[in-house]
């Protein structure tokens, strides 16, 4: 009865808006070092929902094993990382689930060459989420239209260029509807040809409300498309702030001297 519908609604409400008004993303005090070398050193970061975060910094910064702490496939040696108010650090946490809850694109080899577009888009939505077929192409269908690919859903990756694999690795990364989306250089290995398409993509997604913790060595889509820049020294958040201040007014010596490299 209409009970019952209602009730599912509200399901469905539940998981697009989290009950309460936590961050999407906090990180206090997170440590993680391989074997004597501490890459992170003492991390604090929040992230809100609807945040677009852009984490810059040197090579060997400590910039990638971040993203992999918050998505689980570093573990951490001290501190907390607490997605929606939940510490997912904590070993009794469910590595799956809350991997489901948020969608992942690294630099290169995000797609699965033996599956179709189609499949690789449906998949994480199909086996892990539960959703049925056609439901799950409908939606996929739909985001591949969105990116002007949809002609292309029959197809393997081999036939798409860099940057159309890249924008399709991230409408499958958001075809679940995640409620943090991670990006680690997602634009490093591309021409810098194909460069603006995959970042014009993610400038989309910020329009549409997504929650975004990024990596990114594009400092002009930094200054305008975050809300925040996080400047990262050997595994220190040592600067932080609005783009123009980070980037026009840089205080820290490293951060000084980074700038100066990569302008
Ligand atoms: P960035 O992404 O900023 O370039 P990374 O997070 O990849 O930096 O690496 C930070 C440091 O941690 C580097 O010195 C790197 O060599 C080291 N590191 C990363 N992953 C591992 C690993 N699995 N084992 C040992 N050292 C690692
Ligand atoms: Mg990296």
């Amino acid at each position: 009865g209409a009970g019952r519908a209602s009730r599912q609604d509200d399901g469905q409400e539940a998981r697009r808006k989290p009950p309460t008004s936590a961050p999407v993303l906090e990180l206090r005090g997170l440590r993680k070092s391989f074997g004597e070398h501490e890459v992170l050193r003492g991390i604090d970061l929040t992230v809100h929902r609807h945040e677009v975060i852009c984490v810059i910094g040197a090579s060997g910064s400590g910039k990638s094993t971040l993203l992999k702490t918050v998505n689980l496939l570093e573990g951490i040696d001290d501190g907390e990382v607490l997605l929606q108010g939940t510490d997912i650090a904590d070993p009794r946490t469910d590595v799956d689930a809350t991997r489901a809850r948020i969608g992942v694109v690294f630099q290169q080899f995000n797609l699965f060459p033996h599956m179709s577009v189609l499949d690789n888009v449906t998949l994480a939505s199909r086996r892990v989420h539960g959703i049925g077929r056609a439901e799950a192409e409908a939606t996929a269908k739909r985001l591949l239209d969105r990116i002007g690919l949809a002609d292309f859903a029959g197809a393997y990756p081999d036939r798409l260029s860099g940057g159309q694999q890249q924008r399709v690795a991230i409408v499958r990364a958001i075809a679940s509807d995640p409620e943090l989306l991670l990006l680690d250089e997602v634009t490093s290995a591309l021409d810098p040809m194909l460069v603006g398409e995959v970042l014009d993509l993610v400038t989309e997604l910020k329009r549409q409300g997504s929650t975004i913790l990024m990596t990114t060595h594009e400092m002009s889509f930094a200054r305008n498309v975050a809300d925040r820049i996080v400047f990262l020294h050997r595994g220190e958040v040592v600067e932080q702030g609005a783009p123009a201040d980070v980037l026009d007014r840089p205080t820290h010596p490293a951060l000084v001297e980074f700038l100066a490299r990569v302008h």
